[in-house]
Formats: C-alpha cells, structure tokens, sequence
C-alpha cells in the first residue's frame, strides 16, 4: 500500500513520527507521499523526505486555506523552493479551491491555482488536488489550463480525498486525472461506494484510476474514526473498495500501488 497524502510533517506527529513511520512499514506500507501546505511546510516537508529517502516523497504547494493576504508573499517562496528542489519532488501539491470555511479569497485561490497549475505543466510534475465546495470552478480551470497547453505531456494529477456525484467523477477521469480515496468511504452515511459502482468510464478499468491516501492526522477510518490517522488503516478503505469492485483487499491494494507509482514516477 502507498499512502499518497499523509502530513506526517505536521504537528500532530512531532512527538512520535519516527515511531509512526516504523510501524507503517512493519505493517505493509511501502511509501508516503507527503504534501505541503504552505511556506512554513517547505522546511518540515523536505526534511522529514530528506530523513526517510525513498520512503517518503515530497510535494510542496500553497493550500487554498492558507491563500490569505499575504498569498503573494507565500507563492514566491514556495515557487522558488519548488524550482531548487524540483529533483526531490515527485509533485506539486497539495493545491485547488476551497470555499467551505471562507471565500473571502476567492479570486487569489483561483490565480494562485492557475499559477501553480503552469508551474506543474512547465516542470512536468503531476498535481495534487484539494477541491471542497468548488467543483465547477476547480473544473473549469483545469480544463482551461489543459486546453492552452500545446504540450505532449498532459497536465495530470489526481483529486485528493475524493467524495464528489458521478458526473464530477466522469469528468475527471476524462481529463485522465485519478481519484484518491480515502477514510470518508467507510462512513456510515457515505454514498461514495455506490456512487463508484455508477461510474461508466468504458476507456479504462475504473480502478486504474484509483489512489489510497488517509490524509493523516485527519480522516481516520472505521473503525478508528476519530483517532489521529494512521496509514496502515488504508486497509480499511481496501476493504470497502474490494466490496465495490468485487474481488478482494489485496487486489486493490497492489493495483492502487502501481497507480501511485505510475502517477509519480516513485
Ligand atoms: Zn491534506
């Protein structure tokens, strides 16, 4: 299993990441994608990567919660540690629109997103995507981007945490992005399950399309939910999907394996 979106550089882990890496990968966990959120998370990101070469992998990017007034300030340092550290990341991340807590920002999460976007196009890096409450404006701007790129290398990334309609659903997978899943898929009153069961995507087995991820410390599973987030809980998730696809927890957990590395060349 690889975790593609952990913040083990985060503050809920400072006492005991070590610990928390070690086990993980007693328990079958083989890599961990680590995502940046802002230009304090440039340090803790690459240095926690740095510590555990070739078992965790850095992403940096400006989170559409930190885009606040100072955003412009943030973006410059995140852009230039991106440019000097473009070797040790396997992408840009994690990055998008939110507009449940504040839109207040609005326009800045949108520029700062259409920014970043080029920058993951320009240095051929797939991206890592944060989308609540944005859809038709996270959309809309992917596509955009991707129409005004005369590239051979698509623009590709993947939809973190994903829990949106099946029609949201097809229309990333058209524009040849993955959907990460995560905890959310074994909550009680979650239709994400049947929602993948509708899915009609003829191109290719839906399941190439998957990502695991826990988002960690947040978004446990059952039957840990509310507990600070571990990766080798994606098991849980495996075994919801495994249900969904009928075949078995180990089937998805080496098809989304091999998805992770596809998509970030690790
Ligand atoms: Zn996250």
């Amino acid at each position: 299993m690889i975790d593609t979106h952990i913040h083990i550089d985060e503050e809920a882990f400072a006492a005991d990441s070590e610990q928390v890496i070690a086990r993980q990968q007693e328990k079958g966990v083989t890599a961990m994608i680590v995502p940046g959120v802002n230009a304090a998370s440039v340090e803790t990101v690459l240095s926690v990567c740095r510590a555990h070469k070739g078992y965790c992998f850095a992403a940096l990017g400006l989170h559409p919660e930190d885009v606040k007034e100072d955003w412009e300030t943030q973006w410059k340092t995140i852009e230039k540690a991106i440019r000097t550290n473009r070797e040790e990341l396997v992408a840009i991340g994690e990055i998008g629109l939110d507009y449940y807590w504040d839109t207040t920002y609005k326009e800045q999460q949108k520029e700062v997103l259409r920014r970043q976007l080029l920058l993951a196009r320009e240095l051929n890096l797939p991206v890592i995507l944060h989308n609540r409450n944005a859809t038709e404006d996270i959309l809309k701007i992917l596509q955009s981007t991707i129409c005004n790129l005369q590239s051979e290398h698509p623009l590709r990334g993947v939809f973190h945490c994903f829990n949106g309609s099946r029609e949201t659903a097809e229309q990333i997978l058209k524009m040849g992005f993955y959907l990460c899943i995560g905890g959310v898929i074994t909550f009680k009153n979650c239709k994400l399950a049947e929602t993948l069961k509708e899915i009609r995507f003829p191109e290719t087995d839906l399941r190439n399309r998957l990502l695991l991820e826990t988002d960690a410390p947040y978004m446990a599973p059952v039957p840990h939910r509310g507990e600070r987030n571990e990766s080798q809980w994606m098991i849980h998730v495996a075994e919801r999907l495994a249900e969904v696809f009928d075949t078995t927890p180990q089937e998805i957990c080496t098809i989304t394996t091999q998805n992770a590395k596809q998509l970030f060349g690790i």
